[in-house]
């Protein structure tokens, strides 16, 4: 709520970790009456769309789109290659993998989890003894969550599936790359990842609504063998549809579509590889401020090891608990919302900074500057010289 007495009037700034700042683009492209279902335009754009949404994702595979948030795309993905009794393998670091597990058990699975808390990587000794103790192959997939966006941890896609290589077990390896995808670097096809699941409203900068699995010949020969799969989730006649209706299985996402074309323009038009670079700059230069911050001891980053940060989402922890007490400050009284505590142990304690998607250096600044004048009006200790420190690491 915005507070009439305030700083706040004037263009508010959401900076949570999804959904993000929507590009004026997109919006414009969505602002238009409904089109024909049956014919033309938003027909003929199907293919264009599904092959640069795979080169975003970086795969020559098949892609199925949904119209449902990233919670529905787990279902979707799972439905597709986990039968009721089948066993899959999740190593948690953070609420979103806990969520994945619990949608699987939902279907009939059983789910192995590996608790590696909320400011921890994976450590994969630990994921190595549980495949290793799997002699029979029962885990038929590895739940994966490339960024946690609970946590902000940033897990090590790579390394997993070379640890999978090694020992050779055949489990599908299934990425989340929700929070991840057009903001850190992620290769489904070079990296070896069989199933990946992404939604429209974080990277990709287009309101929330459609999500996307993608998936490999392997995930698909899992799928062929399935018992039964549920006919709205299946992914067969979605990727490959022969009638326009199969791609949705009923009425396309009319207007999202025209939304995600514009988005993929902007994606596609600066070049994916830039668009990690820009990411990778600005996550710098607001850990810099952060790490500034926590000079004066109250504030510190939920993840020690800049290596498992993501790039999109930066979470903190207060020590004084302040952390809601912060973000009503800067939301009423500046025009910032910030993003909550979620999913760790002291909610109120912590806060998240989103820096996904259409987000650029003066925008990192001026969240950045609205932290910095929260802190100060909350009177909670911290290190001097952020901003100074912030503007310098983006032009280093
Ligand atoms: C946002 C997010 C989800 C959930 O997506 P919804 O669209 O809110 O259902 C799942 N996993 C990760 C990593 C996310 O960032």
């Amino acid at each position: 709520m915005k507070n009439h007495n305030s700083l706040a009037q004037g263009r508010e700034y959401l900076a949570i970790p999804g959904p993000s700042v929507i590009p004026d683009a997109v919006l414009q492209a969505m602002h238009r009456p409904s089109p024909n279902i049956y014919d033309g335009e938003l027909i003929e754009m199907m293919p264009a769309l599904t092959r640069d949404l795979c080169r975003v994702a970086r795969t020559e595979h098949n892609l199925a789109i949904y119209i449902a948030n990233g919670h529905g795309t787990w279902e979707a993905a799972l439905s597709n290659v986990i039968a009721p009794g089948e066993r899959i393998l999740a190593p948690a670091s953070g609420r979103f993998t806990h969520g994945w597990a619990e949608m699987a058990e939902g279907i009939g699975a059983t789910a192995q989890l590996i608790d590696f808390g909320t400011s921890s990587a994976w450590d994969f000794e630990r994921i190595a003894d549980a495949l290793r103790a799997d002699k029979a192959y029962e885990i038929k997939a590895v739940l994966a969550v490339h960024v946690d966006t609970s946590s902000s941890i940033r897990n090590d896609i790579p390394t997993l599936r070379a640890l999978l290589d090694d020992l050779n077990h055949p489990a599908l390896l299934m990425a989340d790359c929700i929070a991840s995808l057009g903001c850190d670097r992620f290769e489904m096809d070079a990296w070896g990842v069989d199933v990946m699941v992404t939604a429209c409203q974080k990277g990709l900068m287009t309101p929330a609504g459609v999500g996307f699995v993608f998936f490999n010949d392997k995930a698909q020969s899992k799928r062929a063998v399935m018992p039964r799969v549920s006919q709205y989730w299946d992914w067969v006649p979605r990727a490959n549809p022969e009638l326009f209706y199969q791609y949705f299985n009923g009425t396309a996402p009319t207007h999202h579509l025209y939304g995600l074309r514009a988005a993929l323009d902007i994606i596609h038009a600066e070049g994916i590889e830039q668009v990690w670079a820009r990411h990778e700059r600005l996550a710098r230069a607001i850990w810099t401020a952060c790490e500034t911050w926590a000079e004066g001891g109250a504030l510190h980053l939920n993840v020690a090891d800049r290596q498992d940060r993501s790039r999109a989402v930066t979470a903190l922890r207060l020590t004084d608990g302040r952390g809601t007490a912060l973000r009503e400050y800067t939301e009423t009284q500046l025009g910032l919302t910030l993003g909550i505590g979620l999913g760790m142990e002291d909610w109120d304690g912590c806060f998240r900074l989103g820096h996904m998607g259409h987000v650029n250096a003066q925008m990192v600044m001026a969240m950045l500057g609205g932290v910095e004048t929260g802190l100060a009006a909350l009177g909670i200790p911290r290190g001097t010289g952020a901003l100074e420190a912030a503007a310098a690491a983006l032009v280093s």
